[in-house]
């Protein structure tokens, strides 16, 4: 029992650092440059948006029926960005 406690409390001590990190790692995250599929030049991901077929668009080439980076970040898990791997380097 000792252990799970030692063990869930772990995890939740890394939850708490992930989320206090998050807004840091997507602030990174959107500074990836990334070429739009529709002319090819390359944005930052935060100025871009996503497609229903994963691709992304700048703002030029979008349709209306695609989310805003401010939009589908919400929906990354963030854990999984190689930004997350260290925040200490993000500024
Ligand atoms: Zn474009």
């Amino acid at each position: 029992m000792k252990t799970f406690i030692l063990e869930s409390s772990k995890y939740f001590m890394e939850e708490i650092d992930l989320e206090k990190d998050k807004e840091k790692i997507l602030r990174a995250f959107g500074k990836r440059a990334q070429r739009c599929y529709g002319c090819f030049v390359a944005f930052h991901f935060k100025d871009m948006y996503l497609g229903e077929d994963a691709s992304y668009y700048c703002e030029h080439c979008k349709t209306d029926d695609m989310f805003h980076f401010d939009d589908f970040v919400k929906f990354i898990d963030v854990s999984k960005l190689r930004e997350s791997k260290g925040t200490h380097h993000l500024d």
